[in-house]
Formats: C-alpha cells, structure tokens, sequence
C-alpha cells in the first residue's frame, strides 16, 4: 500500500490540480462542501464523503464547509444536526466558522424565484404531482407541457405570494422552471423549484409553508458560499444539467461546478438513512448508536477508531464506478489499528474454576504483564495470581480431541505470565457439569519457562478468582446475514442476523479493566478486542462490547468453502 502522499492522485485532485494551475479557482482556495441532510445520523458511506471533502482542502489549502441541507422540515430534527456535528469532530475535521444551512438562503432562494417569474422562467402549475408525472413523459418519450404553462407572469406572482401566504393548500400548486418538456434529460424538463409544505422547520420556524426543492437550493447554496468544486455521489449525475441550469441563472456571480464519485458501498449493511430509520423506530436496535449499526455513532460505540476508518476510507480510494466492498476488508482495518493501540487484558468470558492443588491457600503474587507486545512504551501491569483461579470452560476439555493441546487431565499447559500447571482431576454437578478441575503448578516455572527447557503447547489465559471484576460483555456480530440484505426476499428485515447479540452476564475480567474508560481500546487475549459501552457502563457494574474478534473467523470459512 503506497503512503498517502506516493498513491497516484484521483481524478478530483487531478481535476483541482488543473483548475489551480490554470488559474480556476479564486484567491482563498478551493472551498469544498460537506452538505448532510439532517434527517438520520451519518453512516460509513458519508465518512467517505467527509474525508474526501475535508481532505481535498487541507491538502489544497482552501476550505470546507459543513452545510446542512435542511429542506425538508417534515423529516428533520435538531437532535440530527448535533449528531452530525459531533460525528464530523470525532473523525478529526473541523469547519471553523463556515456552518451554513441552506435555510440561510431561504430568502435569497425565494427573491431569485420571484426574478425567475418575472423573466418568464418559471411558472405556477396546478398540476397533481400525478398528473405532472404523467406529463413528464419517459426517457424515450418527450413530455408534454402543462396547461398552466403559459400562465401570464401577473398571475404566477399573484399565486407565488398566495403559496407564501399559506392561502393555498399542500399539493394544489408548484412552481416550476421553464425549461424544456422534450429534453432528453427528465431533470431539465420542468423541474419543480417550490412546493407547499405546512411544516414547523427547525431553524426558520412558521415563517416559511413553501420549500425550494434540493435541485434547485444545492446549487444556489453552493454559488453563495463561493464553492468551487461541488462533489456529491452518482446518482446526482444526472442532474448535473439541473445544477448548471440554476448556477447560470441571471445574477449568480460565482459558477461552481459539480463532480461526482462512486458511493461507498460494504457488504451485509444497509447505508440508507430511510432504512436505518425504520430499524431504530421499530426497535430492531436500541438506537441510532447501536453498536450493530453501521452509523459513525454505532461504530463509535462498537469501538472502531476514527484512524482505522480514514485507513479504510482511503484504501477504497476516490472513483467513479459503483461497488461493493467487502465487510471484511473494513474489519481488517480496525484489527491493524486496534492491535497497534489496543492494551492487552485478560477476560475469562465464560469461566470454570481451577484449584491449584499444592499452592499455598491465601498467597497472592503478581505477575508483570506487558499492556501491548506492539508497543515498547504501553508499559506493564500487575496481575495478580493465586491457587483460585478460572479459565475458560473451553480450555479445558475431559476427553481431549485429537489435536487438542489445551488442559486435560494429565497435560500441562502454560497459563499466560505465570506457571505451567498440570489437571489432575475433575468434580461435576449432578447434571454432569464440570464445577471444578483440580491441578498442580510447577513453582520452577515462574513466568512461562522452566529449567530443564521443557516445552508445553498450550497456553491459557485465565483470573484470579477474588481478583477480577465481573462484567457484562456483549458479542457483537454483524446485523445481517446477508451479503446483500434483502436480496433474497425484496425485504432486508429477513435477513437480520439473528445471533448479532449474545450478552455474556458475568464474564471475569482482571482488575485492571476497572480502570478501562469510555474510547479506551481494549483487546481481552485470545478473545477478541472491546471497548467499555458508553451508555450503559457503570463504574460497579461494567459493560464491554466486542468490537471485532481476532481473526476473521468468516473470511476463513468462505475460503474453505471456496467462495
Ligand atoms: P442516504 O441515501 O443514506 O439517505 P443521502 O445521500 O441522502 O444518503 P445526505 O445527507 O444527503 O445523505 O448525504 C450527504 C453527502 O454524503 C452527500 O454529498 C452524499 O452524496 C454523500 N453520501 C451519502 N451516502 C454516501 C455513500 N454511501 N458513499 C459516499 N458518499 C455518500
Ligand atoms: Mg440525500
């Protein structure tokens, strides 16, 4: 992988670079633009769009600003504006002084409006929006013109200021450009500029029941704000003729003009706002931040690390053909960054006792572990170790498989920092279980050697059993089964992964975890990585989420089942 500053430029940076050296772009900069609608949290595929927007003007010294695109009262709502805020900081980015929205520009979107019907470019149109699809014609058919087309400018401004005025009722009157009915392009064919909406809007209140549509608000918004390179996803291609309509409008100074990249695809997610919506207003996850969610706040809970996203985001690179990527390639790049930062605990998460026959009762002694094998400067911990222990119930096993070099009675195993011990016996339940494995320890091998140079295969990890703290820990797997959710059946609620939660109530952990914050990175040896919950986690009573296991177990079986 080339560093950063190697990898061959993409065709945005190709395209700037030009525009710069020809004498394109004006004297501060490039201004980019990140422009969210406020009506969800942003999920994985906009961290793409943030770090391009952000990244293009630090390179090239100009500027990006962070524009809510706040044009649907009906479904936005403040709670959304902060989330995004907060989502951009915690990836690193920063806007300064430049938030816009683009009800800002209510008022000069309605005075350009206003010039438009007075110059005969727009119209008042009575149509139903059925009947103007009607109209509309396909994309072999050319349309037709609406009756109203020819309305006289008199008329449409006395209706435009009746739609403003709330006299006329949602879904009775449009306004529209004049363009072309029989452009080959169906964005060019009359484009509605305004509609009727009696909605409370966050930021302008009541003052407005009319709202300019996005084709028209973008570019006009973007012309106000001095952009100089609008970058948006593909499907906003076909509306670039829409975009250059309404920055050519008379009296627009500033022309920006509009590029368009693949959308960030992954697979077994859904990166849909309106989808992630219906799961958290149906309660199919606790909340936007679920850790299943493919939201910047669930991956933030989940423990992914802003870094490991950027590394993601950039080995994707910038393009302009659509794909999927595959889950695994983004979980490979959290477990890079998690085991370079991640501190070392041990977690017994589903734990069996072991009485270590010939240590003394009540001794404790303390082992120095190191935080971080990956990092010279994480430093040591104590662990603290004594004839109670446990271990996980599948380190050990009473009729050993073949290939299995964990506990048995009879083997010796190494128990992770501290001494090589041998099983001797079992005691179960009445049902069977295991309650107890009884071992001895070999006092000679204090700190994973011994004398004589004797070699053992396995290794455990393990707890003191009065010296760890118990914690809730929460398996987290993916939310979907499926590659594609909703491929199968033409419902991605099908394909939610049954099993993408299992709680672990009472797994043991070593008492450093009690020092374990919010936004530390965790890796439990042999377990998986993990982060302490931040919403539900208590000083007495913690909560630990697997971010992501140690290996890609998944990626393993595809291979072996040949796929
Ligand atoms: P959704 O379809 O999930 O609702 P959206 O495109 O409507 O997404 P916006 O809030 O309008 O969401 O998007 C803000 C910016 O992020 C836009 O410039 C949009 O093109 C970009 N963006 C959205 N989804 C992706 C994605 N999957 N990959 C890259 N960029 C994206
Ligand atoms: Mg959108």
């Amino acid at each position: 992988m080339p560093e950063v500053s190697e990898r061959p430029l993409n065709f945005i940076e190709k395209i700037i670079e030009d525009d710069l050296k020809n004498g394109r772009v004006p004297e501060g900069g490039i201004v980019t633009r990140f422009p969210p609608e406020p009506n969800g949290y942003l999920h994985i595929g906009h961290i793409k769009s943030i770090c391009l927007n952000f990244s293009l003007a630090e390179k090239y010294h100009g500027r990006c600003h962070l524009r809510l695109d706040d044009t649907n009262p009906a479904k936005e709502e403040n709670e959304y504006i902060d989330a995004i805020k907060d989502d951009i900081r915690w990836l690193g980015f920063d806007w300064g002084e430049h938030e816009y929205y683009a009800s800002d520009y209510y008022d000069q979107l309605y005075e350009i409006a206003v010039r438009l019907i007075r110059e005969g470019k727009a119209y008042v149109d009575s149509l139903s929006a059925e009947q103007m699809k009607e109209y509309r014609g396909t994309l072999t058919e050319p349309g037709r013109n609406s009756p109203d087309r020819d309305r006289s400018i008199e008329e449409n401004l006395r209706l435009f200021e009746e739609m403003r005025q709330g006299l006329h009722p949602e879904g009775s009157y449009t306004l529209r450009a004049k363009i072309d009915m029989a452009s080959p392009n169906m964005n060019l064919r009359d484009p509605a500029l305004y509609r009727i909406k009696f909605a409370t809007h966050p930021r302008t209140g009541d003052k407005w029941c009319i709202y300019p549509m996005y084709d028209f608000t973008h570019p006009i918004s973007d012309a106000i704000e001095g952009i100089t390179h609008s970058i948006c996803t593909l499907e906003f291609e076909d509306h670039r003729p829409a975009y250059d309509w309404a920055t050519s409008i008379d009296g627009i100074e500033h022309t920006p003009h509009q590029y368009e990249f693949a959308r960030l695809n992954i697979t077994y997610c859904l990166m849909s706002k309106r989808k992630l919506l219906y799961l958290v207003n149906n309660g199919l996850v606790s909340g936007w931040d679920d850790p299943r969610m493919p939201t910047v706040a669930g991956i933030r809970r989940r423990g992914y690390s802003p870094q490991a996203m950027k590394d993601f985001v950039s080995r994707v690179g910038v393009a302009k053909v659509e794909g999927v990527l595959d889950f695994s390639l983004m979980e490979f790049c959290v477990r890079e960054d998690l085991n370079r930062r991640a501190r070392r605990l041990m977690a017994v998460l589903d734990p069996v006792e072991v009485v270590i026959d010939n240590y003394p009762e009540g001794q404790v002694e303390y082992f120095e572990a190191e935080n971080n094998p990956e990092d010279a400067d994480a430093g040591t911990r104590k662990v603290a170790f004594s004839k109670h222990i446990l271990i996980e119930r599948e380190d050990f096993m009473e009729v050993p498989v073949k290939g299995y070099h964990r506990l048995y009675i009879g083997n010796e195993v190494r128990l992770k920092y501290a001494y090589y011990i041998t099983a001797t016996g079992i005691e179960k339940d009445d049902d069977g279980n295991i309650t107890l494995i009884h071992a001895t320890y070999d006092p000679l091998s204090r700190g994973g050697q011994t004398p004589d140079g004797r070699k053992v295969r396995g290794t455990s990890h393990w707890v003191s059993k009065d010296h760890c703290i118990k914690a809730e820990v929460r398996q987290y797997d993916k939310l979907f089964s499926s590659e594609n959710p909703g491929q199968a059946t033409g419902n991605y609620l099908d394909d939610l992964n049954p099993d993408s939660l299992v709680v672990i109530n009472g797994a043991c952990i070593e008492q450093e975890a009690a020092n374990a914050k919010v936004g530390d990175y965790l890796q439990f040896i042999r377990n998986g990585y993990y982060c302490v919950d931040s919403r539900d986690s208590r000083p007495d009573r913690m909560v630990f989420n697997r971010t992501v296991t140690l290996k890609d177990s998944w990626a393993k079986q595809k291979a072996r089942m040949g796929l």
